[in-house]
């Protein structure tokens, strides 16, 4: 894919800024116009003022003019001062903002692409932007407020100080009066202007390559943060094993190398500071040494000796304000393209428009025709040939070695992932071409890495703030939480990271919560990965007793590795190696030679 350029970044990023923010950006521009118009209108009111002492103009007439003076300040700076309180207080909430959008972003992007570990990547480095340099927001707007202040700038002081270069002058001074002097003071600027120009962008460049350093070293730190100390699973071995003294170690370590490289950072822009000083002073010193030959030649007021030395000093402090937008907007243009990237990630996929058929008889028939499958970014197939029907209404197992296939065989089914080759249909048409929230609706699943939030259980079970109370405890009931829930209600917190009042539930409790929620969703389709894994042997037993009622007359597609399990499900089918190779009951498959018979002979022993 062609790369957008900067400024094709920078502009979608304004887009997506002006969307909520469109007023922001007019006060900015507002704000920098009273802002960099300020000191000009204080300088030639001094100006007019300082003639008029001098031309020994009345008393009253001085007077005036300094009551006007003081007035159009007073109005400046209050209107500057009020809009920049207006645009800080809005400005704070830029990073708020970006987080919001990263977490839209987050919830919203398509399954296949979340497990990305390049996605991963562009996610965290935002993460660090906010972090380290108030995020993509305020990074666009500060550059925008310097850069444009600095071209209002620049042209008032070009407007202003024209007549110093251009005017009539008298030539018998000739080489104060001389055009070749007025070009020279211009060259001298020029010059001046594109050091200060090479110096920031050889900073920002330099600077840049730092925080990328940094961000990767900050990886470990982010990994030890986030996975490790704010995962209470993790506290049990750390302790155990007394590893604290090693995560410690770890941190700082890893402190002091990304410390060094924020320092490396700093020191960069500190040397073209000094430099750009050096420079700007050794400029003003020549633009003062002008104006003042200029006002001893006679050819410009006293009154204006001020107004055009610091219209030029203005206007070089203008030009390095454009510069620094400029390299501002660069800098965004690099973060900003992984924000969008991010951002964009949701959505990629073909969603399609095909209305789901509402059944009360459930008869949906899902038929996988020749799929075979590869993870994206990888040339393994999982998943080869595989050509089946899930007749409605049946009690599926899926049975297999690890690895064998099974799970990315229900990941293709529920269309977290699309077919590499081949075609998966319900009701004889493509699933692609359903609407996607639709089709998915179709599937109820416990995965084996079920994931309940620290929420009321209400709301675990219904997925949802608006809970159906009754319909909750009946899916409590039916998974085997009866007795549990006598005397909780559902109202109470599944742990305590949300809610100080919330229960620690058994990882049995948990795994039995997540059946309810998959019984409560009431959809055609139930999926059960594993679904035993974390119950004890009662429980389990009550499971599978429960299971037909559990599940009424809906399909249900049943993972196991315990094949003692899944004899009550009328359709089994063996997955080795990305395909289907054997498929029947119980009876049949136990008489045939093959893998089905291994695994039982290999698990039954310990049955017995
Ligand atoms: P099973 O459920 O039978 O244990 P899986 O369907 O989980 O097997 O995995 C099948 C194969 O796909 C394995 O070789 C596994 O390493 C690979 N695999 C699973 N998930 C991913 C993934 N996200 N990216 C790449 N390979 C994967």
């Amino acid at each position: 894919m062609k790369k957008e350029s900067d400024i094709t970044i920078i502009r979608k990023l304004f887009a997506l800024f002006a969307k909520r923010n469109k007023n922001l950006i007019y006060a900015c521009l507002l704000t920098d116009v009273v802002e960099s118009l300020r000191p000009y209108v204080v300088l030639i009111l001094s100006g007019i003022l300082i003639d008029g002492f001098i031309d020994g103009k009345a008393l009253h007439t001085l007077l005036l003019y300094t009551l006007i003076g003081v007035l159009v300040a007073f109005v400046f700076q209050f209107l500057s001062a009020a809009l920049r309180k207006y645009l800080n207080a809005r400005i704070e909430n830029c990073m708020e903002r970006q987080n919001q959008d990263l977490n839209t972003a987050s919830l919203n992007i398509d399954y296949e692409y979340l497990e990305d570990p390049a996605l991963q990547e562009k996610k965290r480095k935002q993460e660090q932007v906010i972090n380290a340099r108030g995020g993509i927001y305020w990074n666009l707007i500060w550059p925008l407020d310097r850069g444009f202040g600095g071209v209002i700038s620049v042209l008032t002081s070009m407007i202003i100080s024209f007549p110093l270069f251009f005017g009539n002058k008298d030539f018998q001074y000739s080489i104060i009066a001389s055009p070749w002097m007025g070009l020279l003071l211009f060259l001298l600027i020029a010059t001046t202007i594109w050091g200060i120009y090479a110096s920031d962008q050889y900073s920002s460049k330099k600077g840049h390559e730092c925080f990328e350093e940094f961000n990767q070293i900050k990886k470990a730190h982010s990994y030890i943060i986030g996975n490790i100390l704010a995962n209470s699973e993790s506290g049990k071995d750390l302790r155990i094993f007394g590893q604290s003294k090693l995560i410690m170690h770890t941190l700082h370590e890893n402190d002091k190398e990304a410390a060094v490289c924020l320092k490396k950072e700093r020191n960069y822009y500190i040397q073209s500071e000094i430099l750009n000083r050096f420079l700007s002073n050794f400029c003003l010193g020549c633009v003062y040494l002008y104006v003042a030959l200029n006002a001893y030649a006679g050819f410009i007021s006293i009154g204006n000796v001020v107004l055009y030395a610091s219209s030029i000093v203005k206007c070089i402090d203008g030009v390095s304000e454009v510069l620094l937008g400029i390299s501002g907007f660069k800098r965004v243009a690099q973060y900003g393209r992984d924000y969008l990237d991010y951002i964009d990630f949701s959505d990629r996929k073909y969603k399609g428009t095909l209305p789901v058929e509402k059944r009360r008889d459930n008869r949906f028939l899902i038929e996988f025709d020749n799929v075979s499958f590869c993870y994206p970014g990888t040339k393994d197939y999982v998943l080869r040939n595989l050509s089946l029907k899930l007749d409605i209404g049946e009690r599926f197992a899926i049975v297999g070695k690890n690895g064998s296939g099974k799970t990315t065989f229900i990941k293709l089914l529920c269309r977290l992932y699309d077919p590499t080759d081949g075609e998966i249909k319900l009701n004889g048409i493509d699933i692609t071409k359903y609407n996607y929230d639709e089709y998915l609706n179709l599937f109820s699943a416990v995965f084996q890495d079920y994931q309940m939030l620290a929420l009321k259980v209400g709301e675990n079970i219904a997925a949802s703030d608006e809970v159906d109370h009754d319909k909750v405890y009946d899916a409590l009931n039916r998974a085997g939480l009866e007795e549990r829930f006598l005397e909780t209600d559902d109202n109470v917190y599944i742990g305590k990271e949300y809610d100080e009042s919330g229960v620690n539930f058994s990882g049995g409790e948990k795994q039995k919560m997540a059946i309810a929620r998959a019984i409560y969703k009431d959809a055609p389709f139930v999926i059960m990965d594993e679904p035993t894994a974390a119950l004890d042997p009662e429980s389990e037993c009550e499971v599978y007793a429960g299971f037909n009622k559990m599940v009424g007359n809906k399909t249900a597609l049943y993972i196991s590795h315990r094949l003692a399990s899944c004899r009550f499900c009328q359709d089994i089918l063996v997955f080795d190696n990305g395909q289907v190779i054997q498929r029947g009951s119980h009876e049949e498959l136990i008489e045939q030679d093959g893998l089905y018979q291994k695994l039982w002979n290999a698990q039954a022993q310990y049955y017995t």
